[in-house]
Order: C-alpha cells, then sequence, then structure tokens
C-alpha cells in the first residue's frame, strides 16, 4: 500500500554535514519526497514525540541531544514506505546496526542514530500531522512512477 512516512535528519546528521549524503539514499530508492522543512525542535514536542520513552533513565539526555541544533524533517511516500524506510535506516543502536543500513553506515552511537524514521502506520500518521501542516504535505505525481512499481504493486 502506498504509505507516508516521517524522517528526521537528527541534529548529529546537521552538525556532521551528511544530510546530502543520506538525503540521496531516499532518493536513490524511489521515495517519494512529500515534504520538507528545517525546524528547532522543543521540549514540548519531543515530550509528545518521545512520549513511548518518558520513563527511561535517557529520556531527558535524547531530548536534549534533539535540541542541540535544528533538524530537518521529511515525509517521504512510496509503496510500503514505513517498512522500507525503517529498514534502510537500521536497529536502533548504531553500533549493532549492519553495514548497509543508515545507522550501520554513519554511526557509533545509540542515542545519536543519524534519523528517527516513523515506527508504525499509526505512528506515521500522528508524527506527519505533528510536524508538518497540511498544506506543507504536497501530492505532485513522481515523474519515474510507472518505472518504479509494476501496475499490481501498490
Ligand atoms: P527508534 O528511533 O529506533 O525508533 P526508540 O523509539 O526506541 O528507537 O528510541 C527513540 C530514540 O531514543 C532512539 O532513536 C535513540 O536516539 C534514543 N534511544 C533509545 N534507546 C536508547 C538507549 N538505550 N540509549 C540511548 N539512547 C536511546
Amino acid at each position: 500500500m502506498l504509505e507516508k512516512t516521517l524522517v528526521i535528519f537528527k541534529p548529529c546528521t546537521v552538525q556532521r554535514a551528511m544530510i546530502g549524503e543520506i538525503f540521496q539514499r531516499f532518493e536513490r530508492k524511489g521515495l517519494r519526497l512529500a515534504g520538507l522543512k528545517m525546524m528547532q525542535l522543543t521540549e514540548d514536542l519531543l515530550n509528545e514525540h518521545y512520549a513511548h520513552l518518558s520513563t527511561k533513565p535517557f529520556f531527558k539526555r535524547v531530548k536534549d541531544s534533539m535540541m542541540m541544533s535544528p533538524v530537518v524533517v521529511c515525509c517521504f511516500e512510496g509503496v510500503d514506505a514505513i517498512a522500507v524506510v525503517r529498514s534502510l535506516a537500521g536497529p536502533t543502536n548504531g553500533r549493532l546496526a549492519a553495514p548497509g543500513t543508515i545507522r550501520g553506515d554513519y554511526c557509533m552511537s545509540y542515542q545519536d542514530n543519524i534519523i528517527h524514521a516513523s515506527d508504525s502506520p499509526h505512528a506515521a500518521v500522528e508524527e506527519i500531522s505533528r510536524f508538518f501542516k497540511p498544506e506543507e504535505i504536497f501530492a505532485y505525481r513522481q515523474a519515474t512512477f510507472d518505472y518504479l512499481y509494476a501496475n499490481d504493486e501498490f
């Protein structure tokens, strides 16, 4: 099914000047860019976004790391995009992530692990509306669409 998912290029990625290189992986995969912006995250927004971590000892540290610089937030669309982007990202701990995944190739950290990616259809819908206004999500047709998928794949 055609899905949208949210990706955040974390402060570590902005500071290490690796957005372009990693962004290209999503483009080359064939995902359609539906939304893109730079923003400074706030404690309020992170309390919502990382609510599932609120009882963890590292909660404050993770939030602080997400506010250390602006981030770049993207919405990508594709067939099964949520699972596809999670598999491109690799597991949370960069030291355990396999080579070939984004976290496996570009980081050494559990916390500073390059990108956030929505982990379920429910989370994707919630996160896209948390970070983007409706008019910031664009529905243009991808010129390469007919070459990315067979007719029965979407
Ligand atoms: P993911 O980002 O892979 O979906 P989680 O939702 O579990 O993982 O955690 C959100 C973020 O919190 C992670 O990306 C990472 O930055 C941080 N985090 C999670 N678990 C740990 C941990 N054990 N130690 C340090 N940071 C962590």
